[in-house]
């Protein structure tokens, strides 16, 4: 169905399916726990490769004894990894996040910096991490592009699926379709939906609540692919037909 569907016709579904989402996962937050933005960006760079939960598990002991980059960036690697050890990686993980307290405190006085340009420019951190910390700890618009969010947008039909397009391409694909403020809530929102409903292995096509207009439902449940269906909400055209006009693809 998605190949035969009109540019403007798939922002439309896809504004729909997002309202949806909205009221499917009507509250939203980073699934890291921290407290300040130097603790988020550990925590995301230590998420690399494992579960948020795991990162949870691990943080509280991290942080009590590293509270700051200044703690950090002295810290000794053996000590970092016996915290953090039922981390994947974690001797990897341990010199990462050393290096990045030694990078925080030579070149921006221990804080961290609130631009993508300065965040990428840190050891270990990409724009996945950078987006992260932009969204969640500065209130800077940012669509972190992750396992779950690659895997629904493709699913969806969000965005071509031809070859195997970067994290780049699909941030950008994605984010000319809604407008700046939704980004950071729509990536959670993506990232809850894959962990809990579309998952990797046995997606929820039964009872996912996009199932009559996600191109892929067919192809879970052994039937034909669903067809898109109009939008039979007044409110919902509205509001898809408003996101419409900020595309910018
Ligand atoms: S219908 Fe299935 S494949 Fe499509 S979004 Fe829902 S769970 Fe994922």
């Amino acid at each position: 169905m998605a190949a035969q569907e009109s540019k403007r016709a798939r922002v439309t579904r896809m504004h729909d399916e997002y309202d949806r989402l909205c009221a499917f996962i009507p509250v939203t937050k980073c699934q890291l726990d921290y407290t300040t933005p130097f603790e988020l960006i550990v925590a995301t760079v230590l998420s690399a490769q494992t579960t948020d939960k795991r990162v949870n598990s691990v943080t509280p002991a991290l942080f009590a004894q590293y509270p700051d980059a200044d703690a950090l960036a002295q810290a000794n690697i053996a000590d970092v990894e016996s915290i953090i050890r039922v981390l994947g990686f974690y001797r990897m993980k341990s010199k990462h996040i050393i290096e990045l307290a030694q990078a925080l405190v030579a070149r921006f006085g221990g804080e961290v910096p609130h631009t993508m340009d300065e965040l990428t420019s840190l050891p270990g951190v990409g724009r996945k991490t950078a987006n992260v910390v932009l969204g969640n700890a500065f209130g800077v618009p940012g669509f972190p592009v992750d396992t779950h969010v690659i895997r629904v947008t493709g699913r969806l039909g969000w965005r071509d699926t031809a070859g195997k397009p970067s994290p780049e391409a699909i941030e950008r694909d994605i984010t000319a379709c809604f407008p700046r403020e939704e980004w950071t809530d729509l990536s959670h929102r993506l990232i809850i939906f894959g962990r809990s409903v579309c998952t990797a292995r046995a997606p929820q096509c039964a009872w996912c609540p996009l199932n009559d207009s996600c191109p892929s439902a067919g192809d879970f449940l052994g039937a034909a692919p669903a067809t898109n269906r109009a939008h039979t909400s007044a409110k919902r055209a509205r509001a898809s037909a408003k996101r419409t006009a900020t595309c910018t693809r």
